[in-house]
């Protein structure tokens, strides 16, 4: 039987769908990420994989302190200079993309690559989310929703070497 999922497991699977992103938005870029590689990838594999990752304490910490940070942004509630740099996705702050390497480290090195190469192309929901029109502030999201997507292709990939 599947234990209970604590408090912050539920809270960080409740504000990423709060925040626009579902499972099967990051399953999507999984298989982005992996139909090359892998001719009879299905779906509910990347479904299974995502979900797997976001099981990780280490994981749900990460979303939590990130969409925490966004969420404050939004409603200015952040201190100068920080509110100001968080709020414009400023490029040299770099916090973000640190924040989202302790979800990719959980895999190993496969995940950087993927990483790196998904935060290029920006396919599906990361392109939604880095639309910078509008109120909302996805600075720390978008990095962390790629690396949920680059660690589950890993756990993936890990997985099908195994069995083949
Ligand atoms: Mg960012």
């Amino acid at each position: 039987m599947k234990k209970e999922m604590d408090i912050v497991e539920k809270t960080a699977r409740e504000w990423l769908t709060k925040r626009g992103v579902t499972l099967d938005d990051i399953a999507d870029l999984v298989y982005f990420l992996q139909v090359k590689y892998h001719t009879d990838l299905k779906m509910e594999d990347c479904l299974e994989n995502v979900d797997r990752v976001i099981a990780k304490r280490e994981v749900q910490n990460a979303i939590l302190t990130g969409i925490q940070l966004d969420m404050l942004a939004e409603k200015g509630m952040l201190e100068e200079p920080l509110l100001d740099i968080v709020q414009r996705d400023e490029g040299l702050y770099g916090v973000d993309e640190i924040v989202a390497l302790s979800i990719v480290n959980v895999y190993g090195s496969i995940g950087f690559t993927n990483y790196g190469y998904i935060d290029k192309q920006k396919p599906g929901i990361l392109e939604k989310l880095n639309d910078k029109e509008g109120k909302l502030c996805h600075t720390f999201l978008d990095d962390i929703v790629g690396a949920i997507a680059a660690a589950a292709s890993s756990r993936l990939a890990h997985r099908a070497a195994n069995v083949e």
